[in-house]
């Protein structure tokens, strides 16, 4: 199983030479599973590049396919999509009579590409991927991409693709999100990517990212903020970020520990932390848990 991080990044896309070596691109992370099965968790700006790198993979001929995993649609999280290339190769059989401007052959087969949501937002999933692309907002509609788009909703139960098994959990973040817990099919390779989730403040650990997290090989967690960033310090005017939705790299830690989780990973930085403060960061993390890493675009784990 291979895990490659393509955005990191939360709230809002980050460029700037204060970010290079991280990124700025928000979230995206793909799987490919030994079966090779196309797992993409997130179709934030990182979605992109990696579309870009599947049309260099054979995704330009057409009749491939792939899953994309929605946490949730904040803008975050879903503002790629419409620039993710693979998802316009069209096919012959669904366009005859489409010629594409440089006037070369058309593949056969579209690509057909299954998104996922929250069943109690599935709704919004289709309606808001349907909306950031409407006319106001951008030239090509969803309808107009070309390949084949299939809504599916999830709430509790596992689904399989392929010989895996993808297990949702519900997480705590304005109005709702999922994470995503990923077995291969001997369930001694586990990937869990759990973003964008808030613990909760002064109480036990959340019972549904400790059941997403038990013994997990890679634990993705939202740490967007430092423990004293979420606390605020009212004395020099910094706002608490109780309530926002967000985690810390703390949290991340009792997690870890209290679920077994081999390799920790800081994910959904903070657009206002530099390069300088993520490695500090990491560094800190680390006393607490040796085999724990913040998250950067290009960062690649095979299992
Ligand atoms: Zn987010
Ligand atoms: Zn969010």
């Amino acid at each position: 199983m291979k895990v490659k991080f393509w955005g990191v990044r939360g709230s809002i896309p980050t460029p700037g030479p204060q970010t290079m070596e991280v990124g700025g691109n928000t979230s995206c992370v793909e799987v490919r599973t030994d079966d090779n099965q196309l797992l993409i968790f997130d179709a934030g700006t990182g979605i992109r590049l990696l579309g870009l790198s599947l049309m260099e993979e054979g995704f330009d001929k057409g009749g491939r396919v792939g899953h994309i995993f929605f946490s949730h649609t904040h803008w975050d999280h879903i503002q790629g999509f419409p620039f993710f290339a693979p998802a316009f190769v069209k096919g012959k059989a669904h366009f005859p009579t489409l010629k594409s401007p440089g006037g070369e052959e058309e593949p056969e087969l579209s690509n057909t590409f299954n998104l996922y949501g929250a069943k109690r937002v599935f709704e919004k999933l289709e309606n808001t991927l349907r909306g950031q692309m409407e006319y106001q907002y951008f030239p090509v509609s969803l309808d107009q991409m070309g390949a084949t788009i299939n809504f599916h909703e999830i709430q509790d139960n596992p689904i399989k693709i392929g010989e895996n098994r993808i297990i949702p959990g519900r997480l705590n973040h304005p109005n709702g999100a999922l994470g995503y817990r990923i077995e291969n099919a001997k369930g001694d390779k586990v990937v869990v990517y759990a973003t964008d989730t808030e613990h909760y403040y002064g109480g036990d650990l959340d019972p549904h990212v400790l059941a997403l997290a038990k013994n997990a090989d890679i634990f993705i967690y939202d740490s967007q903020y430092t423990p004293e960033e979420y606390l605020g310090d009212p004395a020099n005017q910094k706002r608490s970020k109780i309530g926002w939705g967000h985690s810390t790299w703390r949290e991340g830690v009792l997690l870890s520990k209290a679920a077994g989780v081999k390799q920790y990973i800081l994910f959904h930085h903070d657009p206002s932390h530099s390069d300088k403060f993520l490695f500090e960061m990491e560094k800190q993390v680390q006393r607490h848990f040796s085999n724990s890493r913040i998250a950067y675009e290009g960062l690649e784990i095979i299992l």
